[in-house]
């Protein structure tokens, strides 16, 4: 376990960032943590640099603190990495190696060994955001920094209900309430609120799925002409792949979507039987046993052809 509150009380700047395309629990630790620490030491300059967020998060208080033009002080004393290993920091990269002091905070299996000075990476917590929670003094918590933990742990355990939700999550959450924020107002506008658009592109997703491998396994691609032609981006196609993975008989589900030409961002799902962390390994991505991503250059059949041998190899293995 780090003391926070050592390990930045010589500092005079402090940065803090998450991983590219921030989800909800990259969202809720870094501002968690960021509100904590301007809490903590007014004194100090506590800078969060993340890439923009999907609309859904704007109300979220506290929210401003996030600043996207990676442009803060010349030099940082000490820089946190929160919920991935540095290689997925982005534009933050930079900033992170120029650092005096660096932190990783992370639950990613694919980063096991840390990437800062001093680390703290549980690959068997729920969330970046429930390893934030263990690091606070409860005594400078308020209803803002709880809602940011709260949320983030509500987006990686799908509610609650994926098999990294523990006993020691659910008693987190529980302290959580105790500060009063409006939980299932949170829960609706971050994660269950879809757009209409949102919804157009899941239903065209689902519609064009395909099961493979005798139903173990299914597929859906979104090229980038469907994304412009519904007025979508990468963030609007969140949930499609859990989607996917609830499907009857399905063991792993493979959802991408064509970010660049001939270039798609894969999200992996798996049951449980798929060890999808290490299948996204091999294409120099990373992530979870039952959750990963990674980017693969080609065509969608080449994508799924490149894919299919690692989930089939460990299906019958
Ligand atoms: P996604 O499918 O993008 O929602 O990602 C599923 C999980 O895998 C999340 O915990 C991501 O942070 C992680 N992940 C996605 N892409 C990568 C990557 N290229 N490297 C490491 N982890 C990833
Ligand atoms: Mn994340
Ligand atoms: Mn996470």
């Amino acid at each position: 376990m780090i003391d926070l509150i050592k390990e930045c009380s010589a500092a005079q700047n402090i940065g803090i960032s998450g991983h590219i395309r921030p989800d909800g629990d990259c969202i809720g630790s870094t501002l968690s943590l960021c509100l904590y620490l301007r809490k903590v030491f007014p004194e100090k300059r506590v800078d969060l640099f993340l890439e923009p967020y999907a609309e859904a998060f704007q109300d979220v208080e506290g929210i401003d603190a996030i600043d996207h033009s990676f442009q803060g002080a010349d030099h940082y004393d000490v820089y946190f990495c929160v919920d991935c290993g540095k290689d997925r920091l982005g534009d933050a990269e930079a900033l992170f190696d120029a650092a005096e002091k660096t932190i990783n905070i992370d639950h990613h299996i694919s980063n096991k060994n840390g990437c800062g000075d001093v680390n703290y990476v549980e690959p068997e917590a729920s969330s970046a955001s429930e390893l934030v929670f263990d690091l606070l003094d409860p005594g400078y918590i308020d209803a803002k920094i709880a809602a940011a933990i709260y949320m983030g742990i509500v987006h990686d355990t799908g509610i609650f209900q994926y098999s990294s939700t523990s006993p020691k999550t659910m008693r987190i959450a529980a302290q959580l309430m105790e500060y009063g924020f409006d939980f299932s107002q949170l829960i609706d506008k971050t994660f269950n609120e879809k757009t209409y658009h949102q919804d157009q592109i899941m239903g065209r997703a689902l519609l064009e799925s395909i099961l493979f491998m005798d139903g173990r396994c299914i597929f859906s691609a979104i090229d980038h002409k469907t994304m412009e032609f519904y007025d979508v981006c990468g963030k609007d196609m969140e949930g499609i792949v859990s989607r996917l993975r609830e499907t009857k008989g399905v063991e792993c589900a493979i959802f991408m979507y064509e970010y660049e030409p001939l270039t798609y961002k894969v999200s992996l799902r798996s049951c449980g039987k798929v060890d999808v962390a290490k299948v996204a390994a091999i294409f120099g991505g990373g992530g979870h046993v039952r959750a990963a991503g990674c980017t693969i250059n080609g065509t969608v059949h080449d994508v799924i052809n490149n894919l299919s041998v690692h989930i089939e190899k460990q299906l019958e293995g």
